[in-house]
């Protein structure tokens, strides 16, 4: 008889959680909007702290961690309350890295490794990856059943509703991207995921029939995606995509102009901040007034990138994560090196949270262009906005003069029918006004910047040289 050797037992999912409980310690929605969303910032509190030893104890279990505390000189009796978190040091990608190579393939890091497989059930995503193996992430159910949940607020604080059908154009596969607002969407908010992925798995024309034929009314995307989508409508099949009866957007915005993609579409979009190894951090409610922290499941520090110190709500600094709910790979003071800052204003939905403002780009592109920083990032979406250009750029930093001043230049690749000195003027001004410091635009053909950013040749885009390092 075959299965005489197979195992006693296996783990069922939904035998492997207590998914009532679950549910009271992170409610979903609509749970969420009378609960955690408006507790006070003493109960709040309370639940951090409570939730923050339990992942410190965990941490202690996790050989990364135990090698990085103690080098830093700690024991395990050393955090006795959430005001020890700043005496935690902090890591970073290179750290995990090293981690990966001491303990390949998964690294040390996790405390979880597939053959806990035997015990609870494991399920595998990735980053989006750009060269090489992309990173693996393990999660067991309470890490990624939590995420869903985080995920379900997340479309609820945006406006999507039981009955939505929502069209999920992130990638399909390894990466996480269109996994998990799958979950979210399916198990958290009663709406419709409409799993058609990136044009790659779907066809963009494909996509707007699908979007007509079925009546969806959300989408999901990379600004970049949304943007050519309306225009493979508009320009290629000539649906006007503000007829097409799209309620609302979903993105990661960053640094590109929202009121543009809302234009095509004739749709509010909204910002949202999430990795695939921490989950749904912060979105932003129908106000569009920066991204409620889901702080129940995160605490999210804002530190200064050269010196490591706090910084006031407000200032603009790098983002030091730190998990409350995850048992495999927990973050704990993780410097994520991505920029943002603390809104100081209320928000009028009434929300309790604290709120980030956008994601202003990776700490390791700024560069300081006399005395402002300024993130390649943000010349590209005002470059994509401008129809007169292909999107394509690279930016050259130079000291000159005898006075030794720093001047930026930005080559864009321009459409042949575009008058330049127009597009030369325009996008100077709008540079000024984006980046708060003047930069030089220099026009170019089309295909002329590739030797430099590298565009036909690799994934990994350059679209800087800072000429001051030489
Ligand atoms: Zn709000």
């Amino acid at each position: 008889m075959s299965g005489d050797d197979y195992p006693d037992s296996v783990p069922w999912y939904w035998n492997s959680l207590d998914f009532a409980q679950l549910a009271r310690d992170y409610p979903p929605p609509p749970d969420y909007f009378r609960t955690t969303f408006r507790m006070s910032r003493d109960e709040l509190h309370a639940v951090q702290e409570k939730r923050f030893l339990a992942t410190v104890k965990r941490g202690w279990e996790i050989p990364f961690f135990q090698r990085h505390w103690r080098q830093a000189g700690m024991d395990e009796g050393s955090v006795r309350s959430l005001a020890d978190l700043p005496h935690l040091p902090p890591y970073g990608v290179a750290e995990i890295r090293e981690s990966i190579q001491r303990n390949p393939p998964f690294g040390d890091f996790m405390g979880i490794s597939p053959a806990d497989g035997k015990r609870m059930p494991l399920v595998l995503q990735t980053s989006g990856g750009t060269t090489g193996l992309p990173r693996p992430m393990l999660y067991c159910p309470q890490d990624r059943e939590t995420m869903a949940i985080l995920g379900g607020r997340r479309f609820a604080l945006h406006g999507v509703r039981p009955g939505d059908m929502v069209l999920v154009t992130y990638s399909l596969g390894l990466g996480n991207g269109g996994m998990a607002p799958r979950e979210a969407l399916w198990r958290y908010t009663g709406a419709v995921p409409v799993m058609t992925g990136s044009g790659a798995n779907t066809p963009t024309r494909r996509q707007i029939e699908i979007v007509k034929a079925w009546g969806v009314n959300v989408i999901l995307g990379f600004p970049s995606y949304l943007r050519h989508m309306a225009l493979v409508a508009r320009d290629e099949l000539g649906i006007d995509p503000r007829s097409l009866g799209v309620r609302l957007l979903g993105t990661h915005l960053g640094m590109d102009n929202r009121q543009h993609i809302e234009a095509l579409w004739n749709a509010p979009a909204f910002d949202m901040y999430g990795t695939h190894e921490s989950g749904m951090m912060a979105a932003e409610c129908r106000h569009q007034t920066g991204m409620h922290v889901q702080e129940d499941a995160f605490i999210l520090e804002i530190a200064d990138p050269d010196t490591g110190a706090m910084l006031p709500d407000g200032d603009k600094g790098t983002l030091y994560i730190t998990t409350l709910y995850k048992y495999g790979a927990p973050q704990i003071r993780f410097n994520v090196n991505d920029i943002s800052a603390y809104r100081t204003d209320a928000c009028p939905c009434g929300g309790a949270t604290r709120r980030l403002d956008r994601i202003y780009g990776r700490n390791d592109n700024m560069i300081k262009l006399r005395g402002v920083n300024v993130f390649p990032e943000a010349v590209g979406a005002a470059v994509a906005e401008d129809q007169r250009t292909n999107g394509e750029f690279f930016c050259i930093v130079e000291r000159v003069g005898e006075a030794g001043i720093d001047q930026m230049e930005v080559k864009v690749e321009v459409n042949d029918a575009a008058d330049r000195e127009l597009v030369k003027g325009d996008l100077e001004r709008r540079l000024k006004e984006v980046l708060g410091v003047k930069v030089a635009v220099t026009t170019v053909d089309r295909g002329e910047l590739d030797p430099l950013t590298g565009t036909s040749q690799t994934s990994k885009i350059k679209r800087l040289l800072d000429r001051r390092q030489q």
